[in-house]
């Protein structure tokens, strides 16, 4: 029997009370067949850190680096040189990941700017992706943490899509003690202001929410409310990511208990619920050993997996190979197809620059998903 319509009290229960995990994985598996068949995908990329340094202290983070200890910039040709080994190895998404203006707070940051005239790590972003475009066949996505009106137009016309995760919609994450603490780009309000400033510049955006990091159930359902509360606004939140928090050595977190994946599965088949049969709703494969439960929680995406480069953000945490996904998700019933850093409903002149929109069309299958070559036979 169908569940009643998504509410906040019955997704609470759902998530506090394990026996009724049957009836919601149920339905959150109806729903992406209902809206996306057997068909799972992911992004063939390569992460490129622009910056390590970042002017926020988040406790889980390893991310982020100081001055001296591993936090820099990476140059023009450290760029290019990733980026085109991905193209060799026929990645379509160039993931530009960095932390959140760290010239406010790094004087380094500063100095590296003026070296490279940029007024802005965002500036800087927008030439480096204008760079990507020009000499190699991948396609840019930022991830490049809060952006006004005036960075998100500067980044649209070099970035298919670009992303920001809410993580969190509780203010109280940002209360003392707590992991968000002093870090002005997490205050949620300020999230919401730049996924919604992308819906109204019609970028396809990606968020999505960070379980673990010491919020209740009834904050990640808050969460998810609030992102279909904006997906309804605009329509151009074109994947939700939904992260299972991974304790790292050397941060604060490390000791903090990790989410149990049976909670964490059905957080992810809330989400299905609440966010609907048309939403592209993926959980990173990476950071659980037994990735393939999601696909029996309303999963369609794997995200970005790099055949080249690693998970910046998860050091500790390889992408499993290729050859594995496509294992894993063929055993479990469903075709695995790479797709391109925007999703085919959003390959259209709506939604992205047209010179960006040519050169996504002449990489795209007929029905909008990656056209990867095959390998040629050995013989
Ligand atoms: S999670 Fe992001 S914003 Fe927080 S410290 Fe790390 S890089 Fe900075």
């Amino acid at each position: 029997m169908p569940l009643p319509s998504p509410n906040p009290d019955l997704a609470v229960a759902f998530l506090t009370g394990g026996q009724l995990a049957g009836p919601l994985l149920a339905e959150a598996s109806l729903l992406r067949d209902e809206g996306h068949g057997r068909t799972v995908t992911y992004s063939r990329k390569v992460f490129i850190p622009i910056t390590t340094l970042c002017r926020d202290t988040c406790t889980y983070c390893t991310f982020v680096k100081p001055p001296g200890g591993g936090g820099e910039y990476l140059t023009p040709d450290d760029v290019l040189a990733i980026a085109q080994a991905g193209d060799e190895q026929e990645c379509t998404e160039a993931l530009l990941t960095l932390g959140d203006k760290p010239e406010e707070k790094w004087p380094q940051a500063r100095e590296f700017l003026d070296e490279h005239d940029c007024a802005t790590t965002l500036e800087y972003v927008a030439e480096m992706a204008e760079l990507i475009r020009e000499e190699t066949r991948l396609f840019p996505h930022a991830n490049p943490g809060i952006m006004d009106d005036d960075d998100i137009a500067m980044l649209r016309p070099t970035n298919v899509s670009m992303g920001l995760m809410l993580e969190n919609i509780s203010d109280r994450l940002t209360e003392p003690g707590m992991p968000h603490h002093n870090c002005p780009d997490k205050v949620p309000a300020v999230r919401v202001a730049t996924i919604r400033s992308a819906g109204r510049q019609k970028v396809p955006f990606t968020s999505g929410i960070l379980v673990g990091i010491g919020e209740t159930p009834r904050e990640v359902v808050d969460s998810l409310f609030a992102l279909a509360d904006l997906q309804r606004e605009h329509g151009h939140i074109q994947e939700f990511i939904i992260q299972n928090f991974r304790a790292k050595a050397n941060t604060r977190m490390r000791l903090s208990p990790e989410p149990e994946i049976p909670y964490f599965v059905r957080v992810v088949a809330a989400a299905r619920w609440i966010l609907g049969a048309e939403a592209n709703i993926q959980v990173p494969p990476n950071l659980t050993e037994d990735f393939s439960v999601y696909l029996n929680a309303g999963i369609n995406d794997w995200g970005g997996v790099s055949p080249v480069t690693i998970d910046w953000v998860n050091p500790e945490a390889p992408w499993p190979h290729l050859d594995t996904l496509e294992h894993v998700t063929a055993s479990h019933g469903f075709e695995l197809r790479p797709r391109l850093p925007v999703y085919p409903e959003f390959l259209t002149d709506e939604w992205i620059d047209p010179v960006l929109l040519s050169a996504a069309v002449n990489r795209a299958t007929p029905d909008g998903y990656a056209a990867i070559p095959q390998p040629a036979p050995t013989p």
